[in-house]
């Protein structure tokens, strides 16, 4: 299978603005933000979706959880944010790699389209 695009980010091939790096994550500014924030966290695993997940998945499926209050205090986040994974062609999948975004910096409307 091919490289995705956050592979390459993770192996430092292509560019990002990254905002948080330790052994199991990196979070970056998505290149096409839809809020004034738009962070990305991933797992440096290459695990493709939610969808592949597994119990052996489960202490870094809860990193990345608890990572994400910690990157809303550091993106100023404090009058809140949302979290996004999605998933599959249904669910707007387009990088086959889990990834969670973060948006905020503005209110958000619900429903999502
Ligand atoms: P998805 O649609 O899979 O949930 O989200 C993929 C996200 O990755 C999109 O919001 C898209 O803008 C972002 N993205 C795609 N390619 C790049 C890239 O090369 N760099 C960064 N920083 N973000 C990317």
């Amino acid at each position: 299978m091919s490289k995705t695009i956050f592979a390459r980010i993770i192996d430092r091939e292509i560019p990002a603005n990254i905002v948080y790096e330790d052994d199991l994550c990196l979070a970056f500014h998505d290149v096409n933000p839809q809020a004034p924030t738009h962070v990305l966290l991933i797992p440096k695993s290459p695990i493709s979706s939610l969808d592949e997940t597994a119990n052996d998945d489960a202490a870094l499926l809860a990193h990345l959880l608890l990572m994400i209050p910690r990157l809303a205090t550091q993106l100023k986040l404090a009058d809140g944010y949302r979290v996004v994974v999605n998933c599959g062609p249904d669910g707007g999948q387009t990088v086959d790699h889990l990834h969670f975004h973060i948006l905020g910096g503005r209110p958000l409307t619900w429903p999502p389209g």
